[in-house]
């Protein structure tokens, strides 16, 4: 398509297991899953669950009608683009929200998904609610999805809850839109109301880029030969900034060095080869949607997502590497998606236990040195890249599960 443009936003796709996520990505982005049949781009959607959507828009076309993603409008004529936007559906909603916590901006706005076929709120909508909550996402759009399943009776019931539900939270003020996303009802309604709540963020093109790595490949055939070796690939997200082919660039941490019994990472510089955004192969990227990176680097050191957690950006920029810090703790006051109760109360932090933290999109495992009120110290099972200040989503094992007991700040 010669109107292929990069995502310019990334929307996350939020609610209950089952209640339509991927079901409403396939019916928004449907006509680009051919292009992300390719290898690399298959990986790293797979992992972090990126599908790009152009929305399209139909002159002379009454709303919401007007609205669609295909190329041919209802009444025959063509439809002109207007952005295109990448929806970040993460099915480990685990990760997803450890990621959102931690505060990596992977996020400029969220379509809340509630199924109009059950009661309001399931666990992770409540959970998933909460996340945007905390990290102050105010673009919310809730897809009341499955319709066709219900009476008009039980819709306008189960509209009534989600508005309850909602009160008093981030997205109080969220339109609730009813489709089926299954029966592709409503879907235009849902795109012209993601075009008026989700604007496409200001973003400052003088900022240092920094591009958070999700996954890191060696995409060459076992067997090829030296000189036609292709260089180590990371596939990820730009936060901020602009990245271009050429550009010199550090990873953090970088590899692990073992010197005299002592193990420690030293940073990695390498040189920008190519840039796939969007499914095309690009000279320059800014933030929104998946980026792929093809670098200078040795395949065997980005194999296997083995620099997977790290940051990247123009050397001498990056945030400081930590291979212990003290965080202060704040406690969430239960642990969400429970009913409270005795399953669902946080004690505090102790000295010796071990807490999985995710920092960014890096998820490290620490155990506590030191524990005091309101603060705690840890030393990480692998060394993460921050700055100070940076959030840190901690968790405890309870049960079978991590869950999210409460968010860390960095203090150094
Ligand atoms: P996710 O876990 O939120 O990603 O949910 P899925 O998209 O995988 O959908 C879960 C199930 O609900 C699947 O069997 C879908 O076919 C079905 N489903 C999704 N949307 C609709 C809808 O609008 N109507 C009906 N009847 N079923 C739907
Ligand atoms: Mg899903």
């Amino acid at each position: 398509m010669a109107d292929k443009q990069q995502p310019e936003v990334n929307i996350g796709l939020v609610g209950h297991v089952d209640h339509g996520k991927t079901t409403l990505v396939q019916a928004l982005s449907g006509s680009w899953t051919d292009q992300h049949s390719e290898e690399m781009k298959r990986g790293i959607s797979i992992r972090l669950g990126y599908a790009d959507a152009t929305f399209r828009h139909c002159p002379g076309v009454d709303e919401p009608e007007c609205y669609t993603v295909s190329a041919e409008c209802p009444d025959g004529s063509e439809s002109e683009p207007l952005r295109t936007v990448s929806f970040v559906d993460a099915p480990g909603h685990e990760t997803l929200m450890a990621t959102m916590l931690s505060g990596a901006s992977l996020m400029d706005g969220a379509v809340l998904v509630i199924s109009a076929s059950e009661p309001v709120p399931q666990p992770q909508t409540e959970e998933h609610l909460m996340a945007l909550d905390i990290i102050g996402i105010d673009n919310i759009v809730i897809a009341q999805n499955k319709i066709d399943l219900v009476s008009a009776d039980q819709a306008r019931q189960n509209y009534e809850e989600i508005q309850e539900f909602v009160e008093g939270t981030v997205a109080e003020d969220a339109p609730v839109v009813p489709i089926s996303a299954g029966q592709e009802v409503n879907v235009d309604l849902l795109i012209g109301t993601i075009e008026e709540e989700i604007p496409t963020p200001d973003r400052d093109p003088d900022a240092d880029p920094r591009m958070h790595v999700a996954r890191s490949f060696d995409i060459n055939k076992p067997g090829t030969t030296a000189e036609n070796l292709a260089g180590g690939v990371l596939g990820g997200s730009l936060v901020q900034g602009e990245l271009e082919v050429g550009d010199e660039i550090e990873i953090r941490p970088g590899r692990e060095v073992e010197e005299g019994g002592r193990s420690e990472h030293v940073p990695i510089e390498t040189t920008i080869r190519s840039l796939q955004a969007g499914g095309e192969t690009v000279d320059s990227v800014t933030p929104g949607g998946l980026l792929g990176v093809g670098t200078g680097l040795d395949p065997s050191l980005t194999k296997g997502d083995a620099l997977a957690g790290r940051i990247a950006g123009p050397p001498g920029t990056l945030p400081p590497t930590w291979e212990q810090f003290t965080m202060e703790v704040d406690l969430l006051d239960r642990v969400v998606g429970t009913d409270g109760g005795e399953a669902g109360e946080i004690d505090e932090i102790s000295t010796g236990e071990p807490l999985m933290m995710t920092v960014g999109t890096a998820t490290t495992v620490g155990a506590v040195t030191s524990a005091r009120q309101g603060e705690c110290e840890v030393n990480l099972k692998r060394p993460v890249s921050a700055e100070p200040g940076a959030k840190i989503a901690i968790n405890r094992r309870i049960g079978a599960r991590w869950r999210l007991i409460g968010l860390g700040t960095l203090q150094g």
